[in-house]
């Protein structure tokens, strides 16, 4: 049952994950809780903890799927502005010295342009699939979905603050693209994050990790999503995907400045980050 993608050729690789993501859409955030044990939340909240955004920042999450890096990011906006307002309040009533000068810093500013997330996706049944998610939940304010191509946005050059690509990178067949692309649409100053399968490091840690994923992730596929040859692939891209350092020095080859990685759960997951200067 080996599904042989080491040896598919390039244009056939986008076609397969186009049918992987087609098939697994409907089930896609039931078996990501299920084959990650709900780690997958912790690893996206981390990301928001990382990048700490303000409100009036603009994000690109490509690769967005149904929606989940998007969702923590205006939920993690209205905590900040919602904050920044209780903030305001109290110095309003009792202004000290501080507060005066915090006061006098944002008076010149004009009114903070809202937050916006922009979900894209090359599949637009995982972007459905999000959509109605969205709407279910109550959140869709601030939200838009487009199907496009990471590595041929269908975006003007400096728009956004933020660009996320999130478990999305190793699905793509040009990676050197891609980062070009992120490039080119972030505005100066704007971040480069990307949260994706790594290298464990811990050697007793990788044994378990490599029987589970190739061993468990297929079958669960199988029971659950009734697809054993799309979870494979998704095991075996993981397998295929460069390691922290090799990943980082292809961001530094792009053009990204003070690029830098964070290990979570020991190496299963790596967030990297970089600027556009
Ligand atoms: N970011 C979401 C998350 O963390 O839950 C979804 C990740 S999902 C594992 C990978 C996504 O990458 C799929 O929705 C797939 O359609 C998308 N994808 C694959 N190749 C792509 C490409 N070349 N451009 C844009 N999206 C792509």
């Amino acid at each position: 049952t080996h599904f042989g993608f080491e040896t598919v050729p390039e244009t056939e690789k986008a076609e397969r994950v186009y049918k992987v993501f087609k098939n697994v859409a409907q089930k896609y955030d039931t078996m990501n809780d299920v084959m990650s044990l709900g780690i997958h939340r912790l690893w996206k909240d981390m990301l928001l903890h990382v990048m700490h955004p303000q409100p009036g920042a603009q994000l690109l999450d490509v690769a967005g799927g149904t929606g989940d890096i998007s969702f923590r990011f205006l939920e993690y906006v209205h905590s900040q502005q919602e904050r920044q307002k209780r903030r305001m309040a109290r110095s309003v009533q009792t202004p000290s010295s501080q507060d005066i000068s915090n006061n006098y810093s944002t008076e010149h500013e004009d009114t903070p342009q809202e937050s916006r997330a922009v979900v894209c996706d090359i599949n637009k049944e995982m972007l459905n699939v999000g959509r109605k998610r969205a709407d279910s939940m109550g959140i869709s304010a601030g939200l838009s979905w487009v199907v496009g191509n990471a590595e041929e946005l269908p975006f003007d050059d400096d728009q956004f603050d933020i660009y996320t690509i999130a478990f999305g990178i190793r699905n793509v067949t040009h990676i050197d693209q891609a980062l070009q692309e992120a490039l080119r649409v972030l505005k100066p100053g704007g971040r480069f994050m990307c949260l994706e399968f790594s290298k464990v490091t811990n050697p007793v840690l990788a044994r378990m990790y490599d029987t589970y994923s190739f061993q468990m992730i297929p079958v669960l596929g199988e029971v659950i999503a009734g697809d054993w040859k799309s979870y494979q692939y998704l095991v075996e891209s993981i397998r295929k995907f460069p390691e922290q350092e090799e990943f980082k020095h292809m961001i530094e080859d792009a053009g990204f400045y003070c690029v830098k990685y964070h290990n979570f759960t020991g190496g299963v997951v790596a967030l990297h980050s970089g600027f556009k200067l």
